[in-house]
């Protein structure tokens, strides 16, 4: 098995000064790495029984997609404001840098089906939080959440009652 954690930089003091960024775009340099991500991260989605995968922009759909591809489950987009053409939900969240507002389309998700989050980096868990919100806002269920890289001292350990979970890399 590939170590993925050395094929995520550290960067100190961004985008803002006491942030340490954890950059994930090696992964993407390096195609065998980027494999075996998508094939771990597919196979818990497989595991979970999910009908849909569901990850906020940018760097989630990167993975996403990909997952999507493989599992052939349906893709759904969680955007910021403004960016989705059709009547969507909207929740506002707070990151470990800022605050913003996420937004869904409202017909995205249907009633029951089960929804596997997908981002590269769990940090507040702010975001997970707002996309909880938003599927339940459509009466669909969050069965589980799966992240490239889990930053565990960030998030309360409430965050993920409840889900199954997957973290490739911990810290
Ligand atoms: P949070 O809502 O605090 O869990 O933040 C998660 C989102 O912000 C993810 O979509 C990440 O892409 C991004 N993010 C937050 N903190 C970091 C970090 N230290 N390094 C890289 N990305 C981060």
């Amino acid at each position: 098995m590939i170590d993925i954690k050395k094929y995520i930089l550290d960067v100190e003091d961004f985008p803002q000064q006491g942030i340490n960024f954890k950059d994930i775009t090696p992964i993407l340099n390096h195609p065998a790495v980027f494999q075996e991500v998508i094939d771990r991260m597919a196979a818990f989605v497989l595991e979970c029984q999910a009908d849909v995968i569901i990850a906020p922009e940018a760097r989630g759909f990167l993975f996403a997609s990909a997952i999507a591809y493989q599992t052939h489950k349906k893709f759904v987009l969680i955007r910021k404001p403004g960016k989705l053409p059709r009547a969507t939900h909207h929740v506002s969240y707070d990151l470990e840098y800022g605050s913003n507002i996420l937004e869904m389309h409202q017909d995205d998700i249907q009633a029951n089906e089960k929804v596997v989050i997908i981002d590269d980096i769990l940090a507040t868990g702010g975001t997970i939080e707002a996309i909880v919100k938003l599927v339940e806002l459509s009466h669909g269920q969050v069965v589980g959440l799966s992240v490239v890289g889990d930053l565990t001292t960030l998030h309360s350990p409430n965050l993920l009652k409840g889900l199954s979970f997957q973290a490739l890399v911990k810290y």
